[in-house]
């Protein structure tokens, strides 16, 4: 069930957005900070298409209607826990 809701994926598996062939990305190593950067510190992942040699990033989540709604559901409760504990201090404090 919990499966269901994860926005993981793996573009290995999913077609090339130049040629749409199927099972032709492979991972492509950084060549420059910038891209070592990116890789590191977002969800975007650099291929390469086997078939084509297209090279771009590819987003490692995937964004549906229902985990994006998971997604929403968890920031206001971030939003509410914060809140309480906002508060809560109010009331510790005075
Ligand atoms: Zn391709």
């Amino acid at each position: 069930m919990f499966k269901q809701f994860s926005m993981k994926r793996n573009p290995i598996y999913e077609r090339c957005p130049s040629c749409s062939q199927p099972n032709t990305l492979h991972r492509s190593r950084a060549r420059s900070l910038k891209e070592n950067i990116i890789k590191k510190f977002t969800f975007f992942k650099l291929y390469r298409c086997k078939n084509c040699g297209w090279r771009g990033y590819i987003s490692t989540l995937k964004f549906t209607k229902t985990n994006f709604r998971y997604f929403l559901f968890y920031i206001g409760l971030v939003l509410l826990v914060i809140l309480i504990v906002r508060k809560v201090l109010e009331i510790v404090v005075r």
